[in-house]
């Protein structure tokens, strides 16, 4: 067995990214939007920041009241669509359920949409036009790009079907060429799938819900999920139970969960130069 190290594969990119943006005529900007005093919110808007002061990118955190109104919002976003020194916005999730996050989310500019998730770039991706994309899935695809694994005729399994990673990984690994399968709560007999997977993707939210019987020899790995049990983090896979099984497997922590802030600067940056200005 051997692990796919996410920290390794994000240090190479941001090395190189920190290269590329010294040598730009202006120093590329990203707005974070956050809404309400989510404590996972805050430490994740903390990664992006860190890794924005280390790339050298103009950053700039909004941070609104939780009963901030549907049109106040929309407001902000139209202003930053229209600044000229903003490359992206993303807007921080989940949002105070009286807020239409969907309607948000369209609201973005889709070439400032560094989180990938509008629906005009979630179409681009299914229809293999060059966009951005979602994080976490393009980070899955480098990791398997920095170690040379091809998912070219591959049979891959992917569990999960969220706009977020399951479905825009789909089409990735379509557009590379791979056989997808998309499973999900409703799929009957789950373990009839990832059985035949060459490369493996759980992307679930649930501790262990894939065990070693439920794989074949070889199979490659890929586990999504972070639940967050007594303190510590488990993927969605059983590792114990399926190590001696697989031929590559990212941890958790320190598999796909490092890659989303190295993900976004790399986005950024294609932000920037789609727009050069
Ligand atoms: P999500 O929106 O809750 O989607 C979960 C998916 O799993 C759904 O498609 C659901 O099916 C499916 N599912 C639920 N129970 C199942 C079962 N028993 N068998 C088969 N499929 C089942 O979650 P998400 O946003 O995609 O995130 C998934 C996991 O990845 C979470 O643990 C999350 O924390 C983690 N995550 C990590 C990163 C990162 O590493 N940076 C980023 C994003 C997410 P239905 O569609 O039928 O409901």
């Amino acid at each position: 067995m051997k692990i796919l190290d996410g920290k390794i594969v994000k240090a190479q990119i941001l090395a190189k990214l920190k290269e590329e943006v010294q040598n730009l005529e202006r120093m590329p900007g990203l707005v974070v939007i956050q809404v309400g005093n989510d404590s996972a919110s805050e430490i994740y808007v903390g990664q992006k920041e860190k890794m924005a002061n280390q790339l050298g990118y103009k950053f700039k955190h909004i941070k609104l009241s939780g009963d901030i109104s549907q049109a106040e919002l929309e407001k902000i976003i139209k202003e930053i669509n229209s600044d000229q020194s903003i490359d992206g916005l993303l807007v921080q999730m989940p949002l105070p359920k009286h807020i239409d996050s969907k309607k948000i989310q369209n609201l973005i500019d889709c070439d400032k949409d560094v989180d990938g998730l509008s629906d005009v770039n979630a179409g681009k991706l299914t229809h293999n036009v060059d966009t951005l994309m979602p994080c976490t899935p393009k980070g899955i695809m480098d990791i398997l790009d920095y170690y040379s694994i091809s998912v070219e005729g591959k049979n891959v399994v992917i569990v999960g079907r969220s706009d977020l990673v399951g479905k825009p990984l789909a089409s990735m690994m379509l557009n590379n060429n791979a056989t997808v399968t998309i499973c999900h709560s409703k799929t009957k007999n789950l373990e009839l799938f990832t059985k035949m997977a060459d490369i493996l993707v759980v992307a679930v939210g649930k501790k262990g819900i894939i065990t070693g019987n439920m794989i074949s020899d070889g199979t490659i790995v890929i586990d999504v999920g972070i639940n967050r049990v007594d303190g510590k983090l488990y993927g969605d896979v059983d590792f114990e139970s399926v190590k001696d099984k697989v031929s590559f497997i990212t941890p958790v922590p320190g598999g796909v969960g490092q890659m989303t802030v190295a993900e976004l600067g790399q986005n950024v940056l294609k932000a920037y130069k789609k727009r050069k200005i």
